[in-house]
């Protein structure tokens, strides 16, 4: 069949094109945006120095094999080279993995309020979503392994997982991989692995190390603060990392980008106050919510999901609005079926208490909420 226009591939008008977190608000002043999982420490002062030499270079192509950063990887965390790919964000990686193993008639599954880089990477490639329930905000392996069937070829799972927050031990993963058939890819997505405190949790390298079908992705945007940078990279059996480097851009990653990531990793130290500072104040924003009569998902990640009431007057929506009328943007997570609820990131001490104030002010049953005329523009 001819057609009087171009015409994309079949999948690519189902997507839901990708809403990220809100960054801007109308009307002047400062804002504190808790709505992208970003850190509020920035980058590490050694990645910001190495990303200032890289300027000395511009007109030169960067290495197209990352060397530096894979081998700076490599070290941190005793990996074998040849089995690490970077990419131009883990999204970059997902979405190869999409490109080399979907295709029409494939089938690949994530969680009900898995990642939505996940869908729009299969749908991208022709192949079907399929959604696996969770059970308390958390992935059900039990509920995956239901829906294999002969057409599945990739799972992804996002552990811990944005944005419920929750993780699933060791022993889960294993379970999940063993109830696999070995022609499906397992994708484990790290994005906050560095975030977690738990002896059960393992973000994934030894199951890579042993098996030809695990994929374990991570990023540099989240504790690293180079989101602006896009630097991912995926720790994979030889054969896929094969693979996804013969389709590959050729210089997927700019110098910069390949310098501040190697300083990054380096800079140890730099992470632990991070990890050590989320930490503390994603307990204390946990209990501040539930001293306010509001629940929150147990988080191992950067973020929390707070749920809210279903009565009208303090629902996610009108919680959302008023925070914006404060200036603080959090994460709406209506694309993510959880319409009543809202994503938290957590910040600097000073804007997780601003934060906690407006809530108090927002649930205070004594203080009249302005009916706000309308929503706010919706925002995945
Ligand atoms: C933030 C995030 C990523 C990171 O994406 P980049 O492309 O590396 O910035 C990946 N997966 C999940 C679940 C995330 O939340």
């Amino acid at each position: 069949m001819t057609s009087d226009r171009p015409t994309p591939q079949p999948g690519i008008f189902d997507i839901d094109p990708y809403v990220p977190g809100k960054s801007k608000l109308s009307g002047a002043g400062a804002i504190i945006k808790l709505s992208s999982n970003e850190t509020p420490f920035g980058a590490s002062p050694k990645a910001i120095e190495a990303y200032k030499r890289a300027a000395d270079g511009l007109q030169l192509y960067p290495d197209g094999t990352s060397y530096e950063l894979r081998q700076a990887i490599s070290a941190r965390y005793g990996l074998n080279m040849d089995h690490i790919l970077c990419g131009a964000g883990s999204d970059e990686l997902l979405n190869l993995l999409a490109n080399a193993y979907l295709g029409p008639g494939d089938e690949a599954i994530y969680t009900k309020h898995g990642f939505l880089v996940y869908p729009i990477a299969i749908r991208a490639n022709g192949a079907t979503p399929v959604v696996a329930c969770e059970t308390d905000f958390t992935t059900d392996v039990d509920a995956i392994l239901e829906k294999v069937s002969p057409k599945t070829k990739m799972v992804f799972i996002a552990n811990p997982n944005n944005p419920t927050g929750t993780y699933i031990p060791f022993d889960e993963v294993q379970r999940l991989h063993q109830g696999l058939p070995a022609n499906v890819v397992l994708v484990l997505d790290g994005a906050y692995a560095e975030y977690v405190h738990a002896n059960d949790y393992e973000a994934g390298i030894e199951l890579v190390s042993k098996n030809n079908n695990v994929v374990m992705t991570r990023t540099f945007s989240k504790i690293y603060g180079l989101a602006s940078l896009r630097i991912g990279w995926a720790y994979c059996p030889f054969e896929i990392a094969d693979v996804l480097n013969r389709i590959r851009g050729p210089f997927n990653l700019s110098a910069p980008a390949i310098m501040a990531g190697a300083a990054a990793i380096k800079d140890e130290q730099f992470i632990e106050e991070a990890r050590a500072h989320t930490r503390i104040w994603r307990e204390w924003v946990s209990k501040q919510c539930q001293t306010l009569g509001l629940q929150v998902t147990p988080s191992v990640g950067n973020f929390v999901l707070i749920h809210f009431p279903d009565a009208h007057k303090f629902n996610a929506h009108k919680a959302d609005d008023f925070l914006i009328s404060k200036r603080i943007v959090l994460r709406r997570l209506d694309s993510y079926h959880l319409p009543n609820a809202l994503r938290m990131t957590i910040g600097s001490a000073d804007d997780c208490r601003a934060t906690l104030d407006a809530l108090a002010e927002f649930m205070d049953p004594d203080n009249q909420q302005p009916d706000h005329q309308g929503s706010a523009p919706q925002n995945g």
